[in-house]
């Protein structure tokens, strides 16, 4: 397998922080932190709802929009959600989807986040699908499986043009927000198996072009090891992403891969 092949993308989940008054600001740090040449690698931020607008009309050609959330539904009765084509409106070019914090606190299925997925694509929206383990899984050997069966059911109804258009997003549960990150081999191990399931499902073609990121306390001092393993294309960064000199740090070692 070969990296040429693939988009590196280092996105942000600022998650439930900030306020649509600071997103210009911190931009404009980023921007000034960033390396000049990105060298093909993609910077998203994927900010809460009520930031995008502010973020969009920046106009930035070096950082896109991220939204951290999408309705799996077109439009009309669903109070307080948010459609794919008001995203795609707001110039959102990708979308988190499956946030193991989603799963957990809005109790969003495999279902749900399948029909998110197909909603995002039909809109021409990237969806980031993000996997992964608990800690009690792994220590029953059970994250292979578990990753597997996520992965297939968020993928399930694609085809394999369509499965090229999404970037999937490994995360341990047990290294979200927690400071305890995966090691380079235990995240290269995960990151392995699913490009080889999208392989035998696929085919070789789809499978080299898929961006898989890694996700769970990537920050400045560890992001190096991480992002040079062979199946690891980028990261989705939490908190190390509210701070714009260490994601800029974390951009730079994207840049350099
Ligand atoms: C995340 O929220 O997707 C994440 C990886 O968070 P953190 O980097 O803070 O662990």
């Amino acid at each position: 397998m070969n990296k040429k092949y693939r988009r590196c993308i280092i996105a942000g989940n600022w998650k439930m922080n900030r306020t649509p008054s600071q997103v210009r600001g911190f931009v404009e740090e980023l921007r000034g932190a960033m390396p000049a040449s990105l060298r093909g690698c993609s910077v998203v931020l994927c900010v809460p709802a009520t930031h995008l607008h502010a973020l969009s009309s920046l106009r930035s050609r070096r950082i896109a929009v991220g939204a951290q959330n999408v309705s799996e539904f077109e439009s009309g009765a669903h109070t307080g959600e948010i459609s794919a084509e008001m995203l795609r409106d707001l110039d959102v070019r990708y979308c988190i989807v499956g946030h193991s914090e989603r799963r957990q606190d809005n109790h969003e299925t495999d279902k749900m986040v399948s029909a998110k997925v197909c909603a995002l694509l039909d809109k021409g929206i990237t969806p980031i699908i993000c996997v992964g383990e608990t800690l009690e899984q792994r220590e029953r050997e059970l994250t292979l499986e578990h990753i597997a069966y996520q992965v297939k059911a968020a993928l399930s109804g694609l085809n394999a043009e369509q499965v090229r258009r999404c970037v999937i997003a490994y995360e341990p549960v047990w290294a979200i927000g927690t400071g305890r990150t995966a090691t380079a081999g235990q995240a290269e191990e995960v990151c392995y198996a699913i490009r080889e399931m999208l392989r035998t499902r696929y085919g070789a073609l789809i499978s080299r072009k898929v961006s898989i990121l890694y996700g769970g306390s990537m920050n400045g001092d560890n992001c190096a090891e991480l992002l040079a393993q062979p199946d690891i294309d980028g990261g989705l960064i939490g908190g190390a992403s509210l701070r714009s000199g260490e994601f800029a740090k974390i951009v730079a070692a994207g840049c350099a891969e």
